[in-house]
């Protein structure tokens, strides 16, 4: 297939990379040199603009920063839209607002195009090994045609519903993933302050009612869960900063569909908090500093 990719960053540079690995021909564009220049040398074809990269593409994949970008990328006047041909299936795997998403939906629907959302979780080592999982929003018939090119990129693939849906998924995902890594820590933080062994809470917890995947994986103690950040000084893994992006965008989902989450909200706060005292490069799971009063 000809694939145009549109953000080559942390993410986008390695899933294109996967791609022309697997023997497909990746024109590529990006706003920043450097970003072009390292996918230039992964074999990607460098175009100087949008509808330079999408012209005469069977597919369109992006990864943006936000909801502005994929929004301004797909809408504005030299966008994806503009210059892709009727039929072309497009991709945006960039974490977006719900709202962006439906509305970029409705767009490319309207010019005859098929369009998925497929956010991502597995960050930049799954897109470097191919194995990140992809929560894709669109239909049927849309999911079957961009099913081959996922599955190049990621190991999971998981059709979620209609337009949006990817993005729904990965919020509320998210969303848990912060509000147990609270729980977590708060839980860690009393039974070490009230002279509890983190050895035997874990011995006990991660066997009991209170387990949970931020326990068993990230756990925010050092010594005890090998795949833990607190092991090396908190070095992402999945950034503290990342963590409240997705928090946000539940928070905007859960409002304006009148939802309340107030543990996501709560979220949401102390991360916030904790991002902004300068620890936004830090592994979402060093919150247990701030909560142990330690940062
Ligand atoms: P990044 O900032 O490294 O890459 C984004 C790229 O988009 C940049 O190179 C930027 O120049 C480019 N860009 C912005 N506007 C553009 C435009 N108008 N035209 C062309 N290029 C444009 O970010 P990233 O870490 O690769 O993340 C991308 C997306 O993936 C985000 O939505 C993020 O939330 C999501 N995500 C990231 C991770 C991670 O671990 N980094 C994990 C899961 C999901």
């Amino acid at each position: 297939m000809r694939i145009a990719f549109i953000g080559l960053g942390n993410m986008g540079g390695p899933m294109a990379a996967n791609l022309v690995a697997a023997g497909h021909e990746v024109r590529g564009f990006d706003l920043m040199a450097s970003n072009l220049e390292a996918a230039a040398k992964r074999g990607v074809g460098v175009e100087s603009s949008i509808s330079a990269a999408v012209s005469g593409a069977d597919a369109v994949v992006t990864m943006l920063p936000a909801g502005r970008h994929v929004r301004e990328v797909y809408c504005g006047d030299d966008g994806v839209i503009a210059a892709a041909g009727k039929g072309t299936l497009l991709i945006d795997s960039s974490t977006i607002d719900v709202g962006s998403a439906r509305t970029v939906h409705e767009a490319a629907q309207a010019a005859g195009m098929k369009m998925l959302d497929a956010p991502v979780s597995g960050g930049v080592a799954g897109a470097e090994a191919g194995t990140l999982t992809f929560m894709v929003g669109g239909s049927d018939e849309a999911f079957e045609l961009g099913k081959p090119l996922f599955e190049i990129m990621g190991r999971n693939v998981v059709h979620a519903g209609g337009a949006g849906n990817g993005q729904v998924a990965k919020v509320c995902n998210n969303m848990i993933l912060g509000i147990s890594m609270l729980a977590v820590s708060e839980a860690f933080t009393l039974g070490q302050t009230l002279g509890l062994d983190p050895d035997k809470l874990f011995a006990i917890s991660s066997k009991s009612s209170g387990s949970c995947w931020a326990m068993l994986n990230h756990l925010p103690v050092p010594g005890i869960v090998e795949t833990s950040a607190a092991n090396r000084d908190f070095k992402p893994g999945f950034a503290a900063a990342m963590m409240l992006k997705d928090l946000r965008l539940s928070q905007q989902a859960a409002s304006e569909a009148g939802v309340a989450t107030p543990l996501g909200a709560e979220a949401a706060a102390l991360f916030s908090m904790f991002v902004n005292a300068g620890n936004g490069e830090l592994d979402y799971s060093a919150i247990i500093k701030m909560i142990s009063g330690e940062k």
